[in-house]
C-alpha cells in the first residue's frame, strides 16, 4: 500500500529568505503559501472531497486566508476559531464545529454566526444541539482504533457502533439532519490500512442508521515526513476508496460524500522554527553526551515533543563540523523541558552558546501551543514570508504577526 512515498522538502525559498534576515530568536517563519500547495496535493487525492482545515494546528490569520483562497472549508472548535476563520473571509456554510465538548452557549454562538455543521458523540450534547442548533447538520463521531499514531486520543471523543448508531437517530428524531459519521484515527497516523478499517466501521453505522449515501468525514491525522518518509496522500485515498467500494458492494451504503480535516499535513512544513542555543554543557558522571540548551522549549511551542511523540528534523546553520550525540533541551527550570533525549541528536561538536539552531517542520502545532510567558518565555512570534497568496496579491515585506493571535477582532 506504501507505494508512492513523501519525503520532506528543504524549507522554500520564500522560508529561506525570512531566516536570512537577522532577528531576534525565537521564532516561528511561516510560509502560507506551502500550506496552499499541500492543500492541492490532498484536496486533488482526494477529489471530489471537501477538505475543512482543523484550524488549531496553526490558527494564523495568514494560513486562514490562503487556505480560504483555495476553497478550503474548516474545522473548529471554539467561538474564537469561528471569529478568526469569519475574520479571514470563509463562508460560514463550510465551517464545522468539530468539538462535541460544548459548554452551555457555545453552539447557540456557532449558530448566531452561521455555522450549521456540527460534529456530536453524546445524547446530552444532541439536545443541547436540538435546542440551539435547529437545523443544523450533525455527524456523529464514532471512536476508532487509532494504532500508527504518533499521538492518540486516548478515548476521550467518539461513540461506540452501537450508540453511534442510537445517536444518529436521535438526531433525527430531534428535527435535525443526521448528516453522516466521522472519526479522527489519532494524529500523525501513517498507516493506511487504519483509515479503511475505521471506513468501513463508519460506514456500517451509518446504514445500519439508514443512511444510504452519507457524509464520511475521515477526521485529521494525515502524517507528515519529519525523520522518516510517509505514504502520500494517494497511498491513503486507494485505501479509503477500496474501504468505501467494499462497503457499497456489501450493501450497507449506497456510497459516501468524503470530507477530510486535515491540520498538521497542511501546515507542518510551511514553518521553520529558529532557536539559539543558550549553552552546550558537558555533565561528568550524569550524561557522556552534551547537553544543549535552547532558548525555546516545551512552554514556547514544543509541546508535541512531550514523550518525544514527534522528532523534528533539525539543522546548524553556521556550523559544518563533524557530528557528535547531544541531548537536547528547553530554557526553563522545568525538569519536564527537555526536548530530545530518546531521539537522535546529532549536532556538530563545534557548536557553541550563541550559535542558530532551526527545527525543520514546525508549522503545524507550536505557535498555537505556546505558554503565554512560563519562566518568563513569552509566546512564539510568528514571522510570516511575503504577503498572503490569492487573487491580486502582491509580494509584500515578511510579516510579524503578533504573538496570540488567537484573539479575534
Ligand atoms: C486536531 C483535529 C484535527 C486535525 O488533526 P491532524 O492530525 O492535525 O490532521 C481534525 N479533526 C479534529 C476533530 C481534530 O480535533
Amino acid at each position: 500500500m506504501h507505494t508512492e512515498e513523501v519525503t520532506g522538502p528543504v524549507p522554500s525559498e520564500r522560508l529561506e529568505r525570512v531566516l536570512t534576515a537577522p532577528r531576534p530568536t525565537p521564532y516561528l517563519a511561516l510560509d502560507p503559501q506551502i500550506a496552499a500547495v499541500r492543500y492541492d496535493r490532498l484536496a486533488e487525492a482526494f477529489a471530489p472531497a471537501r477538505l475543512l482545515y482543523a484550524v488549531k494546528a496553526c490558527p494564523e490569520p495568514s494560513v486562514l486566508a490562503a487556505l480560504v483562497a483555495r476553497g478550503s472549508g474548516f474545522d473548529v472548535a471554539s467561538h474564537q476559531e469561528i471569529r478568526l476563520c469569519l475574520d479571514a473571509g470563509a463562508d460560514p456554510a463550510l465551517i464545522q464545529h468539530g468539538n462535541p465538548v460544548r459548554g452551555p452557549g457555545d453552539a447557540a454562538a456557532a449558530y448566531a454566526l452561521g455555522v450549521r455543521r456540527f460534529v456530536t458523540d453524546s445524547a446530552e450534547d444532541v439536545e443541547d444541539l436540538a435546542e440551539h442548533a435547529p437545523d443544523a447538520r450533525v455527524l456523529v463521531r464514532l471512536m476508532v482504533a487509532d494504532s500508527g499514531s504518533a499521538t492518540p486520543f486516548f478515548g476521550k471523543f467518539g461513540a461506540l457502533p452501537e450508540e453511534a448508531s442510537r445517536l444518529l437517530g436521535a438526531v433525527r428524531t430531534a428535527g435535525l439532519t443526521a448528516a453522516g459519521v466521522t472519526f479522527h484515527a489519532g494524529s500523525q497516523q501513517t498507516l493506511p490500512g487504519t483509515y479503511a478499517d475505521a471506513v468501513a466501521l463508519a460506514l456500517r453505522v451509518a446504514g445500519q442508521a439508514g443512511l444510504r449515501r452519507p457524509e464520511l468525514d475521515l477526521g485529521g491525522g494525515w502524517p507528515v515526513p519529519y525523520r522518516d518518509p510517509v505514504a502520500g496522500p494517494d497511498a491513503f485515498a486507494d485505501a479509503v476508496g477500496a474501504a468505501v467500494t467494499a462497503a457499497v458492494s456489501q450493501g450497507h451504503v449506497d456510497g459516501a460524500d468524503l470530507l477530510l480535516e486535515p491540520g498538521r499535513a497542511l501546515v507542518a512544513e510551511a514553518g521553520v522554527l529558529r532557536a539559539r542555543v543558550l549553552r552546550v554543557s558537558r555533565r561528568p558522571g550524569v550524561d557522556h553526551r552534551r547537553w544543549v540548551y535552547l532558548d525555546v522549549g516545551r512552554y514556547q511551542g514544543l509541546a508535541e515533543t512531550e514523550g518525544e511523540a514527534i522528532g523534528y528534523p533539525l539543522r546548524v546553520p553556521g556550523r559544518t563540523g563533524a557530528p557528535g550525540p547531544a541531548v537536547l533541551a528547553g530554557p526553563t527550570c522545568d525538569g519536564d523541558d527537555v526536548i530530545y533525549r530518546r531521539t537522535p541528536c546529532a549536532l556538530p561538536l563545534d557548536l557553541q552558546a550563541g550559535d542558530l539552531l532551526d527545527l525543520l517542520h514546525t508549522g503545524a502545532y507550536t505557535s498555537s501551543y505556546a505558554s503565554v510567558g512560563f519562566n518568563g518565555f513569552g509566546p512564539l512570534p510568528v514571522v510570516v514570508a511575503g504577503a498572503t497568496p490569492g487573487p491580486g496579491a502582491t509580494p509584500g515585506p515578511d510579516a510579524v504577526e503578533p504573538p496570540g493571535v488567537i484573539e479575534g477582532s
